[in-house]
This record gives C-alpha cells, structure tokens and sequence, in this order.
C-alpha cells in the first residue's frame, strides 16, 4: 500500500512536469473507483492550469483556478507523468493530457483509489477535515500527543496509526519508530511517558523522513518485476524479523498482532 513517504515522492517526481502546465484532454477509461470520478472532469479541466500539487496525508491535491482534485492512491494506486504517451494496459484507468506533450497517468489494478473534484476549500473536504496534524508539523509534539491520548488504553502502537491522531504513520514506521525509541508497541496509549513521546515523535519524523529520501517503503505490492523488495526495506530494522536476533541487544524479535496489524518488537528492550 502506497504510504506518505511514496505519496511524498510521487508529488516531487510529478511537480516538474505538469505544474503551470495546461490540459489539452482527460481520458476516463474506468470511472469506477472507491467512489465513481466525476464524469464531468473530462468536460470542465482541458484549458486549465495545473496551479500547484500539495499533499495532506496520502492525498494529492492537485489545484486549479476553480477547484481541487483530491487524489488517493489507495492499495495499489500510481501516479506516473509520461513524457510520451503510451499504449494504455488494462489497469490504466485514467489519462491527463497536457498541451507540453507530458501525460499523468492513473494505475491501480485493485480500484481502491478515488479521484475526486472539490470546488470548496479541499481541506474542509469530510474526508480530510477530520485528520489530525501532519507528522512535520510544528504541532505535532509529545505535549500534543500526552493531552491526546489522555483516558486512552489502547495499545500506543494503535493509538499512533490514528490518522486522527496524527497522519502517515502506517505499520512499518509504526513498528520501527517503537523500536527506535525503545517503546513496547503494546503500552496503554495514556501509560506513555512525555519523555517517551518525546523520542517518538523525533523517531517518527527521522523515519518518514529516511522513508522519503529513499522514494518510500516497498511491499508486496511494490515488489519489482523480479520480485525483490525495495531498498528501504533493507534498512528496516525490526518490522519483518520475527524470530530473528534483536540488532540492539542479544533478544528475539516477536511477532503479533495489535489492531489487527502485523507488529514486530524486541521485548529485550522496548518497555
Ligand atoms: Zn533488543
């Protein structure tokens, strides 16, 4: 599943070719995604502008001069800009034409992805109005986090996966954040010191930040054409190794699962 850090670099890697660009024709080959895309996009985007991509969690938003689309990538979703286009396959399900001759185009064989069009302020858009703070952002402290999960007992690595909590973090940062700051994922969320939500939220940020220099985490999904897993996850530290010897000290990682979500964490040293 696409992740902020693949977000994030699909947003820099399509900026220079389409932003200030004009759009000569939209191509809708399979409208039916998580929710339908807006038929009336074909109609009402050629002519304009592409003014800016921003992202907010893992959507795209793409403005122009009267309106936003909100793009999720959602399981198996890609954005590529073309330079030339290209005989179009199966999961191909939209094509954006631009008058320099460049093409972004939408992949995404399981259909879980949405392309919406909002002609209010996106970010007052109900699926985004709700999230919590954006992991770089100023707000998002150990202060922050303390006041939020006052009453809460729910396991902390639960607790940090709440996108309105604080958005991006998906299970692998997840897992190696608690690691990194030597937190059992399986603390009550209000049991968590300061001091320790401190060095979550330096460990967080350090992580996704490794995540989107390296172009993001691969998984399943994302495995190459030969079936390797990408190079981020060579540097993963705790997230896959079950069974396998702690690289801190002389422990074994377990498994299990909190949230219904696969979790990895060395009981030697995450307390
Ligand atoms: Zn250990």
């Amino acid at each position: 599943m696409p992740e902020l850090p693949e977000v994030e670099t699909t947003r820099r890697g399509i900026i220079p070719h389409i932003v200030d660009q004009t759009i000569e024709q939209v191509i809708i080959r399979a409208p039916k995604l998580r929710w339908p895309i807006p038929k009336s996009i074909s109609k009402h985007l050629p002519g304009q502008v592409v003014r800016s991509i921003e992202r907010r969690a893992k959507y795209l938003l793409v403005a122009f001069d009267t309106g936003t689309l909100i793009i999720h990538l959602g399981m198996s979703g890609r954005l590529q800009a073309l330079s030339t286009t290209t005989t179009a396959n199966k999961h191909d399900h939209v094509d954006i034409g631009f008058k320099n001759g460049c093409w972004l185009r939408y992949t995404d064989p399981r259909r879980f992805g949405s392309i919406l069009w909002t002609t209010d302020a996106p970010l007052e858009h109900k699926l985004l109005c709700q999230l919590g703070p954006e992991p770089f952002d100023k707000s998002f402290t150990a202060e922050f986090l303390v006041t939020r999960a006052k009453n809460k007992k729910l396991a902390v690595k639960h607790f940090i996966m709440d996108s309105k909590v604080v958005v991006g973090v998906g299970n692998i940062y997840a897992s190696e954040a608690l690691f990194a700051a030597e937190i059992d994922p399986r603390t009550a969320a209000n049991q968590v010191t300061s001091q320790q939500y401190s060095l979550l939220v330096k460990h967080i940020q350090r992580i996704l930040k490794l995540a989107i220099k390296n172009g993001g985490t691969t998984l399943k999904d994302f495995l190459d054409t030969d079936g390797n897993p990408g190079y981020f996850s060579q540097k993963l530290q705790v997230y896959g190794r079950a069974d396998l010897n702690c690289l801190r000290c002389d422990g074994k990682i377990t498994a299990l699962q909190i949230g219904q979500r696969n979790t990895f964490f060395c009981p030697g040293c995450q307390h």
